[in-house]
């Protein structure tokens, strides 16, 4: 088909909305290496796992065979209120460039949440209902989680308590009050509530919270609390599943119109959006029907791909989680208030780190100016107000489409645009003031925080 035709907007019908999602693992050789129990060192029995989450979120977790899983009709009604999600072609962002390039991007931000984060929350919340449970807990960074969650359980009529990081909590107010709206019970993270949260406060009293922290003490609340179970919004192999609706739906779009993406760009926070939005793509890779080029963006104040190490560490500050073999910081690093907070965590997704491990794709960490000037010039000529954390997808696909305008090269570009930026205003009020900083941490610092992971027998 010409390519003049392909229209700004690429809409799939409400029948084509996935039935199932796909669970890149059953494709991958060398599969991601399973949760470690931190008493015994011994990977995490379903058993022990279902102290913490839901039975069937963790058969999900544990599943690396099943390439297909059949979506309850419940989920799909859910969204069905808010998918499919739209392709969109950057017709004026490509003019606005000068690029050969075509820039396409698949928009999440179209629900009250903001974000991709609903494809998740809902799916976890559904499982946890069926399960007869009273409610769950959680930990949120930005607050898109904990919106997203707290729309969820209020639809099914379960019980939301969310732990938010302070910096967050305090910064975000807005965030806050639409999960009080929806009905949660919003705790600036760390707090006194919990004994581990009492004991970070104990140790580091100024903190500013991190999602390790917050993580913590949700988890504690869940396992104290009967009729609870925890939910984590990003990093778990479960939720990167819930999330491969974004890149099925990307794939059915493009291919109405038989357009192949050269280069996959995400930003990645703990990897959910990024592993979603691959997953058809690099399932194909993995079987060697087609090649893509696949790049994760973070913030360069949390290079977790591109400075971490790869081992097993803990998910959360407290070191009372599960370990998982990942890319990561170190659980003690706390990185420096910037203000894309969904990406603030120390680790990354067991499934994308064997991934990148693998040589599969590829990583990139960029200042958070710079990210801003991209968010501005994206919003200018394209419309949507990026949320900060989208804006690092954004900053990599504009830099790709600009190697294109000196190469000549005509190169497809898709990248995942996770949500909006109306309640990061402060962010781009010091952006607007020029007052933005880009704090990187040293390489002193991650030498400590990487030093102090745990030891782990055949670790060294
Ligand atoms: C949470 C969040 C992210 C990062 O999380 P991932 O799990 O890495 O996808 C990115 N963008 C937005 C808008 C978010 O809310």
């Amino acid at each position: 088909m010409a390519e003049n035709k392909i229209p700004y907007k690429i809409y799939l019908s409400e029948n084509e909305i996935p039935k199932q999602w796909y669970n890149l693992r059953a494709d991958m050789k060398n599969k991601p290496a399973p949760l470690l129990n931190p008493g015994t060192g011994q990977p995490l029995t379903a058993e022990e796992m279902g102290g913490i989450f839901c039975a069937e979120l963790v058969q999900q977790e544990l599943d690396d065979t099943t390439p297909y899983i059949d979506i309850p009709q419940e989920i799909q009604d859910f969204y069905k209120m808010y998918r499919p999600s739209p392709m969109i072609r950057a017709y004026c962002l490509e003019k606005a460039l000068g690029t050969p390039a075509k820039i396409y991007y698949k928009f999440e931000g179209n629900n009250t949440s903001g974000s991709h984060k609903l494809n998740s929350a809902i799916a976890q919340a559904y499982y946890a209902k069926k399960q007869g449970l009273k409610g769950v807990t959680t930990e949120t960074g930005a607050g898109q989680w904990g919106t997203a969650l707290s729309m969820a359980c209020a639809y099914l009529g379960l019980d939301c308590k969310v732990y938010m990081v302070k910096v967050s909590y305090e910064q975000k107010p807005f965030r806050r009050e639409v999960m009080r709206t929806y009905g949660a019970e919003v705790t600036p993270s760390p707090s006194m509530s919990t004994e581990v949260g009492k004991k970070i406060l104990a140790e580091h009293p100024d903190t500013t919270g991190s999602l390790g922290c917050a993580i913590s003490e949700a988890v504690e609340v869940a396992v104290t609390n009967p009729g609870y179970r925890y939910v984590l919004g990003s990093v778990l192999n479960q939720v990167l599943l819930h999330q491969s609706v974004i890149g099925l739906e990307a794939k059915a779009a493009l291919d109405k119109y038989g357009v192949k993406p050269d280069v996959i760009i995400g930003c990645a926070g703990g990897g959910s959006n990024l592993g979603g939005l691959i997953a058809p793509f690099m399932g194909e890779k993995l079987r060697g029907e087609n090649d893509y080029r696949i790049i994760a963006v973070e913030p360069a104040s949390c290079p977790s791909f591109t400075r971490g190490k790869f081992a097993y560490d803990f998910c959360d500050t407290g070191m009372i989680c599960p370990l998982a073999k990942m890319y990561t910081l170190g659980s003690s690093f706390i990185p420096s208030p910037n203000h894309a907070g969904g990406l603030r965590f120390h680790g990354m997704s067991t499934t994308l780190s064997q991934l990148y491990h693998d040589g599969l794709m590829e990583a990139t960490a960029v200042g958070q100016t710079s990210v801003f000037e991209a968010a501005e010039q994206f919003a200018r000529v394209e419309g949507i107000l990026p949320a900060p954390e989208s804006s690092h997808a954004i900053r990599v696909a504009i830099d790709e489409a600009l190697k294109c305008k000196e190469t000549g090269e005509e190169k497809t570009i898709l990248f995942g645009l996770t949500g909006t930026g109306y309640f990061d205003m402060v962010a781009y009020e010091q952006y607007n003031d020029g007052t933005m900083t880009d704090r990187i941490p040293t390489d002193e610092e991650l030498a400590a925080s990487i030093a102090a992971l745990p030891k782990v027998p055949g670790q060294d």
